[in-house]
């Protein structure tokens, strides 16, 4: 892949179709782009776990858990996931302010949660974990409940 002539301001935000180039890229196998792509998300985590009402935590407030399904250790919180509808919904934040167990790994979010979340949506609908290459099929966003 050729270098990009213009370099960006370094807290330029990238726009959405950049975004969803380096998805698609990434999605292909283009290892800067899934860097990016992942580093995009996880700034854009740590900047929304400050606003007001957030569901998200920044990592670095993170107390390292136990997969709620496997048993799994999540050594970081970009590896933990809301397990519903496999159990009572549990966002980041909640998790570590009251204490609660219900946050899955990775590998249990794409095996487990997201098929069942997917169970009554159109078919051929996929959901992929933002933070998770190397995949084969398209992200589809959770949006700001993510978390
Ligand atoms: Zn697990």
């Amino acid at each position: 892949m050729p270098k990009q002539k213009k370099k960006k301001a370094p807290n330029q935000e990238p726009t959405h179709s950049q975004v969803m180039r380096w998805a698609v890229e990434g999605v292909n196998g283009n290892i800067e782009s899934q860097i990016k792509y992942t580093n995009y998300w996880k700034n854009a985590w740590n900047k929304y776990s400050y606003e007001p009402g957030s569901t998200m935590i920044h990592e670095k407030d993170y107390q390292p858990m136990n997969c709620c399904l496997c048993g799994k250790e999540m050594v970081s919180i970009h590896d933990t996931h809301n397990p519903a509808p496999l159990t009572p919904r549990t966002y980041a934040k909640e998790a570590l302010e009251q204490n609660l167990p219900h946050r899955c790994c990775g590998e249990c979010n794409a095996t487990r949660v997201n098929p069942a979340r997917t169970e009554g949506l159109p078919k051929g609908s996929v959901l992929i974990d933002m933070l998770e290459f190397p995949l084969t099929s398209v992200h589809v966003s959770q949006g700001k409940g993510f978390g």
